[in-house]
């Protein structure tokens, strides 16, 4: 997998302070997306087991409290990203007791494959659909257009 961003620090994708992590890779061609240079599953940088391991580590850093972590892109579901996010929210959900997380796909929630579903199995909020430009609204909270839907499992 790789990924075009990430930052240890970030109060803008979901609630409360938060780790997010970008991954490069989608396929929905939105229009009027605003991560284009994410669409190539080739764009940006290796995501590696040290990375891995820095996300937890900021998880878990008590000097600057986390609530969780926020995954988006791209997009996590592509299916380049699945075996490599579903073995980080593992690790999240496993060593970061009581952070949860978030994540942002196009796909929408009925139609995931059994390898999408099983991470959005320990996925605490997931926001769904991709951005439908016609529907878009400036002041919507976590997402960018109407079809959106914030699924709200815990
Ligand atoms: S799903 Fe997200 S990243 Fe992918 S094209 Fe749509 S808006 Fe862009």
């Amino acid at each position: 997998m790789n990924y075009s961003k990430y930052y240890p620090i970030d109060v803008l994708n979901g609630e409360g302070t938060r780790c997010a992590l970008f991954v490069s890779g989608c396929i929905h061609n939105c229009r009027g997306c605003y991560n284009q240079s994410t669409w190539s599953p080739d764009a940006g940088e290796l995501f590696t087991d040290a990375l891995a391991d820095q996300i937890i580590k900021d998880l878990n850093d008590t000097r600057i409290k986390k609530q969780g972590l926020s995954l988006s892109g791209g997009d996590p579901l592509h299916p380049s990203n699945v075996s490599d996010v579903l073995k980080l929210v593992k690790r999240v959900k496993a060593e970061c007791i009581g952070k949860d997380i978030w994540l942002w796909s196009g796909y929408l929630l009925a139609e995931l494959t059994p390898a999408q579903q099983a991470i959005i199995n320990l996925v605490d909020v997931f926001i769904d659909g991709k951005f439908e430009q016609a529907l878009a609204e400036p002041n919507l909270k976590w997402r960018g257009s109407n079809n959106q839907v914030i699924h709200r499992f815990k």
